[in-house]
């Protein structure tokens, strides 16, 4: 049996309607930018493989680190004990984030960030005496798939047979320079039962890389400190170069109370979440009452090959020579929207950092599930190229390792996808 008829026998993949899909592409191995299969055919991985991987795959530095690692320590609980990795890993993490950030909350993934960040605002209002329950989070914002990160993402398809269940949330705009006043008001009016503000910066990825300015994230972030609404910056997607600097957080001048972190964390190698937060946040959980304690923990909370993973993906991450990377990326993305903007089957192009985002016209389908999309998705599979629209949304966010002639040959494909579908 091949492997992907014994496949077809017992997975069951992420996102995917099983009686329809396609069978699923098996791939032995990855090397810079690229993936191959079993047949040695050749994709260059656009997506980064879900927006992971930052250095390309199988990086002989990360994979040489985490061999070490797991000859040494492969994994400790971590209640009552610590290791090394995870203390150097928060050390130098801390050092690249904006000054407030001064502890670190390890979990498993970018969902998991996310709720223990959830959970610390609501136990800090709760802890403080004060009964403040009300998230704030923007329409349309996608922050992962267990149920506290679900419930404060945009209700959708994805979100239907549960939306019962999910705990209230105020979903507000994006802001602009037209809204930005009305959104101010709103918090006001909502402040005293606010909680917190929960937001993707700069970028709403899985909601089809939607971009929004700096500038009034900024205004909101100010209001809400004015009006003491915490406010969790969900870096996730957008942490470690993605948005051309090292954080989103860098675009602005206001501190979110906390950080969440996975994606680019470890490279793409291993699954790592990372939760940090002010001192205020963690003062309000110092008590001699044990009840003030945050009961939050997973089985491989700071998993210290996962740790090993971070570390050397930072050590890459810190070179110059990815910063030059991400400049090269950022400016060749420039150079092809410039080039296709005005193309009539091209409704609009954005791009923030390494992210470029292509809405394309569809007619009158345009939702995540249009035949357009699925057409667009087997063209670049054919050609060798991995994209995954996001309905009309076709976006390319690669390794920062791709080289010109494989953007290239992407940016070629999407032009004659163009003139061809
Ligand atoms: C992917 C993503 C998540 C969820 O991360 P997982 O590791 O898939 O659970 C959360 N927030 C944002 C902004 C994301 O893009």
């Amino acid at each position: 049996m091949s492997l992907v008829e014994r496949d077809l026998k017992v997975i069951w993949h992420p996102y995917t309607q099983m009686q329809t899909a396609q069978a699923p592409v098996p791939i032995v191995r990855g090397e810079g930018a690229c993936l191959f299969d079993e047949s040695g055919k050749k994709y260059i991985d656009a997506v980064s493989s879900w927006w992971v991987n930052i250095h390309g795959h199988a990086h002989p530095y990360i994979a040489q680190k985490v061999a070490e690692q797991l000859q040494k320590l492969e994994h400790v609980i971590f209640a009552g004990f610590t290791h090394e990795g995870a203390v150097e890993l928060a050390e130098r993490l801390l050092k690249l984030l904006p000054g407030n950030q001064q502890k670190v909350f390890y979990s498993d993934n970018g969902s998991t960030a996310n709720e223990v960040a959830i959970k610390m605002c609501l136990q800090y209002w709760h802890n403080s005496g004060e009964a403040r329950t009300k998230i704030l989070a923007f329409k349309n914002a996608y922050h992962g798939d267990t149920f506290g990160a679900m419930a404060v993402s945009g209700r959708s398809a994805f979100t239907a047979a549960f939306d019962s269940l999910l705990f209230e949330v105020e979903f507000i705009d994006l802001p602009t320079e037209e809204n930005i006043q009305s959104l101010k008001s709103q918090i006001s009016s909502l402040k005293s039962e606010l909680a917190c503000f929960i937001f993707e910066p700069l970028v709403q990825g899985a909601g089809g890389m939607i971009m929004y300015e700096a500038k009034y994230l900024n205004e909101l972030m100010k209001h809400c400190r004015e009006e003491n609404v915490l406010m969790i910056d969900d870096e996730v997607f957008t942490g470690f170069g993605r948005t051309g600097k090292n954080f989103a957080c860098d675009h602005l001048t206001e501190q979110p109370d906390i950080m969440c972190f996975s994606k680019g964390l470890t490279g793409g190698t291993m699954a790592l979440g990372v939760t940090t937060c002010s001192t205020q946040i963690y003062d309000a959980f110092l008590s001699d009452d044990r009840l003030k304690t945050l009961f939050h923990g997973h089985s491989f909370t700071a998993n210290p090959v996962a740790c090993a993973a971070a570390l050397a993906s930072m050590d890459l991450f810190i070179e110059p020579s990815t910063r030059q990377n991400i400049e090269r990326i950022e400016q060749m993305h420039t150079l092809f929207l410039q080039k296709i903007k005005n193309h009539s089957k091209i409704k609009t192009v954005r791009q923030t950092g390494t992210i470029l985002a292509m809405e394309w016209e569809t007619g009158n389908d345009t939702s995540y599930f249009s035949s357009l999309r699925d057409t667009l998705y087997n063209y670049f599979l054919r050609a060798g190229i991995i994209l995954r629209p996001l309905g009309n949304i076709v976006y390319i966010l690669p390794p920062y390792c791709i080289t010109n002639d494989e953007l290239a040959y992407i940016y070629s494909h999407v032009e004659r996808a163009l003139d061809e579908i």
